[in-house]
Order: structure tokens, then C-alpha cells, then sequence
């Protein structure tokens, strides 16, 4: 785009937003369309337009030059919306069944259009109200081997894997992921939100020496190790689902880091979902686990076999010290992820929806205690079924 062309970013209205819908021709001249924000909206708008005649639709979604958080708020790249734009489109690559098709992109207005999915419902909210997605784990199971796995040195030319390195370059987004994440959880920090009746599990924590040390490993992991293009945000709330679909949506955290970040976050994100079930209801989020784990793993496994050009790949022992060590570091992301969501900034609604308040806070203490198992014991967890024993065992 040269610069004689380069449009003044202004935030959108509804009416602009059909008007911006309008010049895509998308739609028929004479559609009569309406818009409605569905956004969440703390850091991006979110307008779904559509034409009521046709029955067809798009959003548009165009990232705030600010976030707005506790009532605060502070200036955010709006490069976030070209980064999540180039990542849906990276990954249409691998896994163009499991992400939103993107119809257009706009730099100057941080816009990216998309495929509507709104006959879909976010992954987070089904799951709260027990719904059954019998796909859900085979096909995050299969978009993180996909995405994953061919985006690493282990599938890419180096030339052509720091390209993307340095294209993924997303320092602001992953700032925010090193603080909530792995920083202020861990610390008397003013970013943390917990419950008083937790304070004690809290202080806990932050006197822990040797957990405080591993989580320091794991933020070091995060902040220097470029094995693969992440999706950087991947928890429930990032996937649309059905009983036949799942769609992964919101990559604007994407970024060069270890590959066990995006399948631990999910997997916490389940764990999360585990602990507030009962027995029967429960054993549906452990197989999701299982399976999550087991689909990627296997899957990187033949994508390994048949499309690594590593001149190591066959070296005996090599394949299973790079598996074994994205297992361990998945058990750790997903340690920080339970913890950081049970008492640091950003919540989840699996847990603070919950009314009745000694259930609440037993759930709670719970996400913190296997949070801080994940850390601690990492590498004596041997397999997932190791992990879904621990699961088994709360009461
Ligand atoms: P944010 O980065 O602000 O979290 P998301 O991309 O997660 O934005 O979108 C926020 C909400 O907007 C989603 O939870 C969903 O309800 C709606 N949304 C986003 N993308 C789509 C889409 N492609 N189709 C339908 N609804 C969408
Ligand atoms: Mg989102
Ligand atoms: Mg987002
Ligand atoms: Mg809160």
C-alpha cells in the first residue's frame, strides 16, 4: 500500500460499518443491510452484517487503538489486527475447515472481514451449559499438530521460517501474556483479582520459591523460544463449536513461541471446565483432554514420518525428546493459565459464574492446587493419562 493511498484509521459506527460493507461488494447493490456490534468490547469492535433478503452476512472486526480494562485504559497496537488477519490466513493453509475464511483485510482501519459464524456458538458458553461438541477435541487435537508443526523449522526452510518470525513479531500482545500469565499471578501485584476468602491459597503462592522458579522457566520458555507460529490465545473462548463444526477464531496474540503454549492453554481451559463437573458430566471434558492430547501428538508423529526435511529426523530418540519436552512445557502453560484465570486479572466465567459461593471457592482452591501441580511435578507426570488421574482424584 503506498503511501498516497494510506487512509486516517477512525473507529467505525454502524452506519460506516455498512457503508465499509458496502464497497466490498460483497453484497448486492441494492441489499438493505443491518448491523449489529456483538463485540466483547474491551479491545476490538465486532459488527455483524447482514443482508435480510439474501441471508448473507460477514463481520467486520477492526481492533480499538486502546484496551479497556478495569475501567482503565491504554494505547494497543492496532498492527494486531494485520497480525490476526495474516494468521487466519497462515493457517486457512493447514487447516482451512477449522478457521473463519477472511474476505478482506484493511491495514489503515485495522479491519479484518470474515466468514459469519454466528450459527455457531463460542466453545466456553456451550461447555458451561453442558453441551455435547463430540468434535472439539479431535479437531484442536489436529489444528495445533497442523498449524504447529508446519510452521517449525521442522517443516519450513530457515530462510522462510525467520520471515515469519520476524513478520509474527507481536511484541505489545505478548507483553500482555508475560504479565498476566506469567508475572503478576505470582507476585502482590495490583493487576490480581481474587477473592478475599482466597487469600490465604494466594499468599501461598507467592511465598513458593520453588514453584515461583519453575514458572520463572517457563515465562523464560515464552520469551525466547521460537519453535512455531502460535496462536497465542487459544482458550475456549477463542473457538466457535457445534456438534459438527469448530471453527478457531481471534489470533491477533499470534507469534513465534514453544509449540506446548497453545495446547496448554486449551487444555487448562478444559481442566477449568473439568473441576466445576459432576462424575459423568466430567469423564466428557477428561476424554476431551486425553484426546486433545493424543490427536496432536499422533498427528505431529506422521507429519514428522512424512513431511519433516530435519536431517536429524531420523535419529533415534530424536522424535520423542521433542514430543516428551512440548509435553512437559504444555503441563506448565497450563499450570499458569489455571492459575493466573483463579486469581490475576482476566477471569473465567466456568469458575466466577458460579453462585453458590463455598462451591465457588472449593472449584477455586481446586484450579489452584492442580495449577500448581502441572508446575511443580511436570516431569514426573509421565503420559495424559497421568494427568487425568490427578483429575480423577479431586472430589
Ligand atoms: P476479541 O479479540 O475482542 O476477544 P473475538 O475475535 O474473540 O474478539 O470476537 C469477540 C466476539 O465476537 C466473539 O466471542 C463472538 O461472539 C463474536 N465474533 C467474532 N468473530 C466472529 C465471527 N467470525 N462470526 C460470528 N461472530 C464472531
Ligand atoms: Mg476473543
Ligand atoms: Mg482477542
Ligand atoms: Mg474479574
Amino acid at each position: 500500500m503506498t503511501i498516497a493511498t494510506k487512509k486516517q484509521y477512525k473507529s467505525l459506527t454502524k452506519v460506516h460499518a455498512i457503508l465499509y460493507a458496502k464497497g466490498l461488494h460483497f453484497f448486492s447493490e441494492d441489499a438493505e443491510l443491518h448491523c449489529r456490534e456483538i463485540g466483547d468490547g474491551n479491545l476490538n469492535y465486532v459488527f455483524h452484517i447482514k443482508d435480510a433478503q439474501s441471508e448473507r452476512s460477514l463481520i467486520i472486526k477492526q481492533a480499538l487503538p486502546y484496551a479497556k480494562v478495569v475501567g482503565e485504559s491504554w494505547p494497543l497496537t492496532l498492527k494486531r489486527a494485520t497480525i490476526e488477519a495474516i494468521a487466519l490466513k497462515k493457517q486457512a493453509e493447514y487447516v482451512p475447515t477449522l478457521v473463519p475464511t477472511v474476505y478482506a483485510t484493511d491495514e489503515d482501519l485495522a479491519i479484518t472481514v470474515m466468514e459469519d459464524l454466528s450459527h455457531l456458538k463460542i466453545a466456553r458458553e456451550g461447555l458451561i451449559h453442558l453441551e455435547s461438541y463430540p468434535k472439539l477435541s479431535r479437531d484442536i487435537g489436529e489444528y495445533l499438530a497442523q498449524t504447529l508443526f508446519h510452521t517449525s523449522d521442522f517443516a519450513l526452510h530457515p530462510f522462510e521460517k525467520k520471515g515469519l518470525v520476524s513478520e509474527f513479531s507481536n511484541p505489545e500482545l505478548c507483553k500482555i501474556t508475560e504479565d498476566l500469565i506469567f508475572t503478576d499471578p505470582f507476585f502482590d501485584h495490583e493487576t490480581n483479582d481474587f477473592e478475599p476468602s482466597l487469600r490465604a491459597e494466594v499468599e501461598v503462592i507467592w511465598n513458593n520459591e520453588r514453584l515461583k522458579l519453575e514458572v520463572a522457566k517457563l515465562k523464560r520458555s515464552f520469551l525466547t523460544e521460537a519453535e512455531a507460529l502460535l496462536h497465542g490465545d487459544l482458550h475456549t473462548g477463542s473457538i466457535f463449536a457445534s456438534e459438527t463444526e469448530t471453527k478457531v477464531i481471534d489470533p491477533e496474540f499470534a507469534f513465534y513461541g514453544p509449540i506446548g503454549f497453545d495446547i496448554g492453554i486449551f487444555l487448562a481451559n478444559l481442566i477449568v471446565q473439568s473441576i466445576t463437573r459432576e462424575t459423568e458430566a466430567r469423564n466428557t471434558i477428561l476424554q476431551h483432554i486425553e484426546q486433545t492430547w493424543e490427536v496432536f501428538s499422533s498427528t505431529f508423529s506422521t507429519l514428522w514420518k512424512s513431511k519433516s526435511i530435519e536431517s536429524y529426523k531420523d535419529t533415534k530418540g530424536f522424535e520423542e525428546y521433542v514430543l516428551d519436552k512440548i509435553f512437559r512445557d504444555t503441563l506448565g502453560f497450563a499450570g499458569c493459565e489455571l492459575i493466573r484465570r483463579t486469581i490475576g486479572l482476566a477471569h473465567v466465567k466456568d469458575l466466577d459464574a458460579i453462585v453458590e459461593e463455598e462451591q465457588r471457592l472449593h472449584f477455586k482452591k481446586q484450579a489452584l492446587q492442580v495449577g500448581k501441580t502441572l508446575i511443580l511435578k511436570r516431569y514426573d507426570l509421565h503420559s495424559i493419562d497421568a494427568v487425568i488421574a490427578l483429575l480423577e482424584e479431586l472430589h
